[in-house]
């Protein structure tokens, strides 16, 4: 039904509906994370779907769920010429230690550069219209071809994510695309769990107090025990960089 609707769907019609994210929460109530994402991809419950993947602290474990089931899922990564050379170092990494095949960079676009950011320090005072170009916009021009996105948060990063179902509607997209979130129901024990048992190599933050890493001028080191999250965009009322909309409603 689901994959249907969104593989033969009208350019201008929503992919797909509240109705479905709830079906599709139902149908997996209890299902491990695992069997989920064999039914989503390989009966492609959800179109064509793509992982939007930060290559920060944790972003290893959904990866390699993923490419478990098959390598070749786009994987889309905002390079926003912003990021640590420890980040862009781990990217390689990990898309060589897991063989993925179809590994994309979304970079901002030049002239959107040159006319609102010719210094390059947009971030120090506007964040949001840093992020907007930076982010947003290349990644809804890469998400045209797909009917939804995998994305690595989870409940217990931050009071903003802690209601978030497994699939919602991306409230942001009129085009009614899916947001999968395969890994909200994780702690922080399963995601360790999880590294030690494949063997996963870290980013070189992590040990450096970086619990969360985005931008290196947007991230700073947390204390123990502080929101994994709190050190993005440190004295800014931001928790989010646009690609998520914090409170987004669940859909359960
Ligand atoms: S996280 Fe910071 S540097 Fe990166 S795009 Fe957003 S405001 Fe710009």
């Amino acid at each position: 039904m689901t994959a249907l609707r969104a593989i033969d769907r009208l350019d201008t019609a929503p992919r797909f509906t509240e109705q479905d994210a709830i079906g599709l929460n139902r149908r997996f109530r209890g299902a491990d994370t695992q069997e989920m994402l064999r039914a989503v991809i390989g009966d492609r419950l959800a179109g064509d779907v793509a992982v939007v993947s930060s290559f920060g602290a944790e972003s290893a474990v959904l990866l390699h769920l993923i490419a478990s089931v098959d390598q070749s899922v786009p994987v889309l990564f905002l390079e926003t010429g912003k990021h640590f050379p420890e980040t862009l170092a781990y990217r390689d990494a990990l898309v060589g230690r897991l063989a993925l095949t179809d590994f994309r960079d979304l970079y901002p676009a030049l002239p959107d550069l040159e006319a609102r950011d010719a210094t390059g320090m947009r971030w120090s005072y506007d964040p949001d219209g840093c992020c907007e170009m930076r982010k947003v916009r290349p990644l809804e021009l890469a998400m045209a071809g797909f009917d939804a996105s995998f994305t690595g948060r989870k409940a217990f990063q931050s009071s903003t994510r802690a209601n978030l179902p497994r699939f919602e509607i991306d409230t942001a997209d009129a085009q009614g695309r899916l947001k999968i979130n395969p890994l909200i129901d994780w702690d922080g024990a399963q995601i360790a769990d999880y590294f030690a048992a494949h063997d996963l190599p870290r980013h070189p933050l992590v040990e450096r107090g970086f619990p969360s890493i985005g931008c290196s001028p947007c991230t700073h080191a947390v204390a123990p025990g502080e929101d994994p999250r709190s050190g993005r965009w440190k004295g800014w009322d931001k928790t989010e960089c646009g690609i998520h909309k914090p409170g987004e409603e669940p859909f359960l």
